[in-house]
C-alpha cells in the first residue's frame, strides 16, 4: 500500500534518491480515488515546488508501480492515469468527461487465465470499459 513512509523505505531500498520533490508527489498520491493523470498531478504541486518536472512525475510513478505500490492505468491513449488502490478491480472511462471509475471485478482476472494452454502464470491484469458516465448522458 502507498503511504509516504512506505514509499520512502522502497524508493531507499532501490537506491533512488528520496527528495522533497519525490515525497510531495506520493503524499499527493496517497489515499487519492480519482485517478489523477500526471499532469494533474504536476500543476498541482508545481506553485509549492517550481522545480518540479513532469519527467519527475513519471518517473517517480514507475518506481512506485515497480514497487507493487501503484497502479498506472493506460486506459487512455494520451495519457496515463495513477491509481494507488493495489485491490483487484477494473476501471471505466467516460469517453465525454474521461473520468476514470472504480468498477468491481467479481473474479480474479489474472489467474483466470492460466488454464490456458502455453501460459504458466499471469502477474498483471487490467479490464477497461469504455462508455458515456450518468452525468454526461
Ligand atoms: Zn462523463
Ligand atoms: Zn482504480
Amino acid at each position: 500500500m502507498l503511504t509516504v513512509d512506505n514509499g520512502i523505505r522502497y524508493l531507499q531500498s532501490t537506491g533512488a534518491k528520496v527528495t522533497a520533490t519525490r515525497i510531495a508527489i506520493m503524499k499527493s498520491l496517497e489515499n487519492r480515488n480519482d485517478h489523477p493523470s500526471a499532469e494533474r498531478i504536476f500543476l498541482e504541486l508545481k506553485p509549492d515546488y517550481p522545480t518540479l518536472s513532469i519527467a519527475t512525475v513519471y518517473s517517480t510513478a514507475q518506481l512506485l508501480a515497480k514497487g507493487s505500490m501503484l497502479r498506472i492505468l493506460s486506459i487512455d491513449e494520451k495519457k496515463v492515469y495513477f491509481d494507488p488502490k493495489m485491490t483487484p478491480h477494473g476501471h471505466f472511462m467516460c469517453k465525454s468527461c474521461k473520468h476514470v471509475f472504480d468498477i468491481p471485478v467479481e473474479f480474479d482476472i489474472a489467474s483466470s487465465l492460466t488454464p490456458i494452454e502455453g501460459i504458466s502464470s499471469v502477474e498483471y491484469a487490467e479490464i477497461f470499459y469504455y462508455g458515456i458516465c450518468s452525468k454526461c448522458a
